[in-house]
């Protein structure tokens, strides 16, 4: 400790002393032009969310989709091909979410640095379902412990670029992975208090299977993993059956999709005698409005488990985990 103590200012002044003759022989252009921002372009709105965290001041981080853009049949822009074709480093989630941009972005991975986030996963964390042959189920953001590890090497992929910044972007990347491990501990409490048999979350679109293997829900969507496919009217109808006989209260409408079929649901149990409500809307693929609360991948969360758990029969604080979600709508 004493010896660190009394090298530190010798250290600084030889620092300095190197900084000044750098300055002195022009190179301080340099420099600077190798801390400018890099420039990240992230498909999804969950994944901007975590590279501006992670990248803090040294990076300018664009989202191509913003709220309420559904992920499964989003396609390129002409202003998304060259915001693309530009950026330092171009995240996208893979896993076929971004179904019809695929084939873009593979040829993109020749020129620029491109990855697909989620493939950090192991198999073995990733669920099948069996109307997506083939394929995984995309969903893995609605758990934040699981989303935590596929962001883990967010981190390196921006040092690999600004390896003066690499201690900024780790120490940024730890509050964020703490705060994701306490948005975790909320939701498991606060979905721990629905009563048993109303821990069934009934949604238009397969995007909560993760969820429910995480918090113990039964998890139904009208259509499947992707939105792509159209639900029948049998499916209606069975879901009908399916809400009467259970006894379940109510359904959720999600922010991406379109609430036709959780309202033909709604309308088609109302018509058996069975009073069912729509719990809330969810954010299932797309996160709120930039600028507010639940424009963040924090408050989008938040806002799920809350509204999931308080229309499901828990009693809990409507205003979310720090109060700050909106209520009232
Ligand atoms: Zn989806």
């Amino acid at each position: 400790m004493t010896q660190r103590n009394s090298s530190f200012p010798l250290t600084r002044r030889a620092a300095l002393a190197v900084l000044t003759s750098a300055l002195a022989f022009g190179a301080a252009p340099r420099v600077a032009l190798s801390s400018s921002p890099l420039d990240v372009v992230a498909t999804t709105g969950m994944i901007a969310d975590a590279a501006m965290r992670i990248g803090g001041t040294r990076a300018n981080v664009r989202a191509l989709m913003g709220p309420g853009v559904d992920p499964h049949s989003y396609r390129q822009t002409r202003s998304d091909i060259v915001a693309m074709t530009r950026a330092d480093l171009v995240l996208w989630h893979g896993l076929y979410l971004e179904a019809q941009m695929e084939q873009f972005l593979a040829d993109l991975g020749r020129k620029r640095e491109v990855v697909a986030v989620a493939d950090a996963l192991p198999e073995d964390l990733l669920l099948s379902h069996a109307d997506y042959a083939g394929r995984h189920d995309p969903h893995v953001w609605m758990v934040p412990t699981l989303w935590a590890q596929v962001l883990e090497g967010i981190p390196d992929l921006l040092a690999a670029q600004r390896p003066e910044a690499a201690e900024d972007f780790a120490a940024n990347w730890a509050a964020h992975k703490t705060e994701l491990a306490e948005l975790d501990s909320y939701g498991s409490d606060v979905l721990s208090r629905v009563p048993e048999g109303q821990r069934v979350l009934l949604t238009a679109h397969d995007a909560f299977g993760y969820f429910g293997r995480a918090y113990g829900f039964e998890v139904i969507g009208i259509q499947g993993i992707s939105t792509e496919s159209e639900a029948g009217l049998n499916r209606i109808g069975e879901l009908v059956d399916l809400l009467v006989e259970r006894g379940i209260r109510a359904v959720f409408v999600e922010s991406s999709v379109s609430d036709r079929n959780i309202r033909a649901l709604v309308e088609g149990a109302g018509a058996r005698g069975h009073e069912v409500g729509i719990g809330g809307e969810l954010f299932s693929d797309a996160m709120g409005v930039p600028g507010t609360y639940e424009g963040t991948y924090l408050g989008m969360i938040d806002h799920n488990v809350t509204v999931i758990a308080g229309a499901l029969g828990a009693d809990v604080d409507p205003r979310g985990r720090l109060g700050k979600l909106a209520t009232g709508s």
